[in-house]
């Protein structure tokens, strides 16, 4: 069986790197550069990055992201290239910020800069970039030719973004190994293209040691504005250790589980790495994981604020029909959940999300 590791080129992380991303964009050949802003990014930050370009003598267009990460907006903006440049496309901003840049690479075949202001989930250092209609439903996930070029973690951005982002990262983080392992077991074909790798699941390991050794000090010390070796390790985690463990390790029946969430109206408001955190727990149930691993993984998400009830995903009185129909949209035909070593009906997840919120209740007790 093919086995593929995939990942960026270069991950770069530090304190000020988003002032030295004209020199990062020089060192891999370009000759100008189109950059995609969130708006509060261009706001607070926009003349120091225009600083950087200059200083390192390259052209730069900074354009605002607005609407929607969108093919229309994509074709838009890779229309407006200079076709006489060698042009690097640089997003700096949240998800559907960085979606478009990458996109915009892809359909125009240049390198491209991924600038994550946040750590709030792995998906910065994949080839995937999700597209969503103007209105803003989900069009489709659109896989890249390549990996991003260069992605650059600014360590003093990123602990400047609400608490809560962090936490949702380590959500995203948490579920990374559980999943890499159910997938190492099946043999399944992960985002990569192909079985997972022993370098991918090292990483998945590494994530989740650093999680439970660091996320609660990171934690602590984001809240307080400290910018601490913790954080650092843990927006290593989020961004680099998580997004290459679980594309070239395999996503399972966690991330199924928060697809099937995600379709009820009550999830809506809760951020992607904090629905997949409960649905870690869910996957463990389903898996019937050693009982030390699954309070492990409570007592975890207890300390940084991570769901562990379904009261805690918005759903304050859970129904059997409600829950029935998120079970059932966790198994649909293109899901991970069938990724893990054993056959998954629709009647087992609803059981095991009925066992974690059980689990999950019990703990509260505990505390
Ligand atoms: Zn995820």
């Amino acid at each position: 069986m093919t086995q593929i590791t995939r990942s960026p080129l270069k991950y770069i992380q530090g304190s000020g790197e988003l002032y030295r991303l004209g020199a990062y964009c020089r060192q891999i050949g370009a000759t100008s550069a189109c950059a995609v802003v969130d708006p509060y990014i261009l706001s607070h930050y926009g003349d120091g990055i225009a600083r950087s370009f200059h200083e390192a003598d390259l052209p730069l267009v900074q354009l605002e992201f607005k609407g929607e990460c969108s093919l229309k907006q994509v074709e838009e903006i890779a229309a407006g290239l200079d076709p006489d440049a060698t042009v690097i496309i640089v997003g700096i901003g949240g998800g559907k910020t960085l979606d478009t840049a990458k996109a915009v690479s892809h359909i125009a075949n240049l390198p491209v800069i991924i600038v994550p202001t946040a750590a709030s989930t792995d998906a910065p250092c994949s080839a995937i970039s999700v597209l969503h209609t103007e209105e803003g439903e989900l069009d489709q996930y659109l896989q890249l030719r390549r990996s991003p070029d260069i992605v650059v973690a600014d360590v003093e951005i990123i602990a400047k973004a609400p608490p809560r982002l962090l936490a949702a990262g380590m959500g995203d983080a948490l579920s990374t190994y559980y999943e890499a392992r159910a997938c190492r077991k099946s043999g399944a074909i992960t985002n990569a293209g192909g079985t997972g790798s022993i370098a991918a699941f090292a990483l998945a390991r590494a994530c989740l040691d650093t999680l439970l050794a660091e996320g609660a000090e990171a934690m602590k010390d984001v809240r307080q504005g400290v910018v601490s070796p913790a954080v650092a390790h843990i927006v290593e985690t989020n961004i680099y250790l998580s997004g290459t463990g679980f594309e070239s390790g395999g996503l399972a029946a966690a991330h199924g589980i928060h697809n099937g969430l995600s379709v009820l109206e009550e999830c809506r408001h809760m951020l992607h790495g904090e629905k997949v955190a409960f649905a870690t727990l869910v996957q463990l149930m389903l898996e019937q994981a050693p009982e030390d691993e699954i309070s492990g993984v409570i007592t975890f998400c207890r300390s940084v604020g991570l769901p562990v009830t379904l009261w805690e995903v918005g759903i304050a009185e859970p129904q059997e029909d409600r829950l029935r129909l998120a079970a059932v949209a966790s198994c649909s035909a293109d899901s991970p959940i069938f990724n893990m070593p054993f056959p998954v009906s629709p009647e087992q997840v609803l059981e095991a999300i009925i066992a974690a919120d059980r689990r999950g209740r019990e703990s509260n007790k505990d505390c």
